[in-house]
């Protein structure tokens, strides 16, 4: 199985750290968005519901007021019916804050209403509202009830006691809670746009306001915001309603009539631009993240690179000319020049220890001489080159004897001492083998036939002269001689030529030169 390379590793590292990264700061921007979204709509609302809440008790404690003031009327009026239909009409034209308004003895009798039915005048009033305030005898605010005319309505009423602290009476005004009012008007007010509603219940968890006019009239139970308005305590919350849904909602109570304001909006509603925003966010952050990726590939090819080029040098050492190309690799970091050191270094002492066994294997272990291997390798070459040169082959005569006599050991002397001899005696372009057992080779560049038998003769007196120390007696060569390019002879052909010549020289009695019978220049 192929393996990864660090390209691609640094790209896999970089792409998922990436995308990690990327997908929680999404996430985490989307956590606290939303709580965010919710901490401020849990604010906004109980701020609207305190806000709501303080209009609505100001407008009962103002209309408590006009009927307080109105019950100073009453008393000035002096029973005049007249002067009391007026008060009543003014008090409800005057602040529009009553549906209808009435003016009730001590009695419970209806002394006048501003109800178009008039044949109310003079009857006696037994709404839930009326009864109260004829027994309490004090400023009211009633209970939401249903009226005998079916309607469902608040009571507020004002005591008449006249200076002598007797009780006259009272001046009440009703409110419709299904219908059109102005306190149906002042909370409707709310804006709506948002999905979020408000609405309002007595103390008794009823709801006596509320955007969905058939729901008033309603106990609400098991709300825990109620729960907690009613029991006249602000704050928000979230919660999930009558009908399932998840809200945020804000409350305050309205403390004059014990009544709370309730002000919610779906936590659906409040989340639904985010999704959205997400999106957008994503969307600015895309060519971002391109470009950061189109980068990290860029800089994942600069750093890979000279590990790259290494790695793939390490597979093919053996090519002539790889320290040059290992050397040329720009190692810019500490561990890939490292590595490249350390291949240099390696490549160095193999191609050391090459050369070593190269050398040992053309060379002759007791002569130091070239061997076989080394001539054929030399020959090779000048016959690529087109070399010319001469061959002067060389064999010891009667070396047997020297052998027999002196032993095996002195042979091996006399061989040495004969090796160097015929090096100190070639010139420095001459190469001098050791071909056989004690027949010595010697190859001569740019030499004719006749001047290497030349030669091959002023060796031949030498070594007759110089006596090896060893056996002390003199000892002769006998020679042949043959040269290269010769007619169609081939390299080989003139090898044996000179064979050739040297028995002929051996035949001919020993320690004499011979040339090869085909003569070339
Ligand atoms: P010729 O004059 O005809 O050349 O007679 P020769 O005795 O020199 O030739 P022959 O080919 O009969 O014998 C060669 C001898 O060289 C045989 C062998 O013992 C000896 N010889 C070959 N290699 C070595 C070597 O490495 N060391 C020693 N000491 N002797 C060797
Ligand atoms: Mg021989
Ligand atoms: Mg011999």
């Amino acid at each position: 199985m192929r393996k990864l390379n660090l390209r691609q590793l640094i790209l896999l590292l970089s792409v998922s750290t990436a995308l990690l990264l990327l997908a929680n700061t999404f996430y985490t921007s989307h956590k606290t968005q939303r709580a965010l979204l919710i901490t401020q709509t849990l604010e906004a609302s109980s701020a609207y519901a305190a806000k709501t809440a303080d209009s609505v008790n100001g407008f009962l404690l103002a209309a408590q007021q006009q009927l307080a003031f109105a019950a100073q009327d009453v008393l000035a009026a002096n029973n005049s019916l007249e002067q009391l239909e007026h008060i009543a009409e003014r008090l409800k034209q005057q602040t529009n804050s009553f549906n209808s308004v009435w003016i009730v003895n001590a009695e419970g009798t209806v002394n006048a209403v501003t109800l178009k039915t008039k044949g109310l005048l003079g009857e006696h009033l037994h709404s839930a509202g009326a009864e109260q305030a004829l027994q309490e005898r004090r400023p009211l605010i009633s209970k939401p009830y249903i009226a005998s005319t079916g309607r469902f309505l608040i009571f507020i009423s004002h005591p008449v006691i006249d200076q002598q602290g007797t009780y006259l009476g009272f001046v009440g005004g009703s409110i419709y809670l299904h219908e059109e009012s102005i306190l149906y008007s002042l909370l409707g007010q709310h804006y709506h746009a948002d999905e979020s509603y408000i609405y309002v219940v007595d103390q008794d968890s009823r709801l006596i306001y509320h955007q969905e006019p058939k729901r008033v009239g309603e106990v609400v139970r098991g709300n825990p915001v109620i729960e907690q308005v009613i029991a006249q305590k602000a704050g928000s919350q979230q919660l999930i309603n009558s009908k399932g849904v998840e809200m945020l909602a804000g409350y305050a109570p309205v403390l004059s009539s014990g009544w709370g304001v309730v002000v919610q909006r779906s936590l659906k509603a409040t989340l639904a631009g985010m999704d959205e925003q997400m999106l957008a966010v994503a969307k600015y952050s895309f060519p971002f993240f391109i470009l950061t990726m189109l980068a990290v590939w860029v800089v994942s090819r600069w750093i890979s690179q000279p590990l790259w080029t290494l790695a793939r040098s390490a597979e093919s050492l053996d090519k002539p000319d790889m320290n040059s190309q290992i050397a040329s690799i720009s190692a810019w970091y500490f561990e890939a020049s490292q590595l490249k050191r350390a291949m240099l270094r390696g490549l160095a002492g193999l191609n050391r220890k090459i050369g070593k066994l190269n050398l040992e294997s053309i060379t002759d272990p007791l002569t130091g001489l070239m061997n076989r291997r080394g001539m054929q390798i030399a020959l090779d070459e000048w016959e690529q080159t087109q070399q010319p040169f001469s061959v002067v082959m060389g064999d010891i005569d009667h070396f047997k004897r020297i052998n027999d006599k002196f032993g095996h050991d002195a042979g091996d002397e006399v061989l040495k001492f004969f090796a160097a001899h015929l090096q100190d005696l070639s010139r420095p372009d001459d190469l001098v083998c050791r071909v056989g057992g004690e027949e010595f080779l010697m190859l001569l560049p740019n030499t004719n036939q006749h001047a290497a038998h030349k030669v091959a003769e002023r060796l031949r007196q030498r070594i007759e002269q110089d006596i090896c120390s060893h056996i002390g007696v003199p000892i002769t060569l006998s020679f042949g001689v043959a040269s290269w390019p010769c007619a169609h002879a081939s390299i080989a052909d003139v090898m044996k030529n000179a064979d050739l010549a040297l028995y002929a020289a051996k035949a001919a009695g020993r320690n004499q030169v011979h040339s090869s019978q085909t003569i070339c220049p």
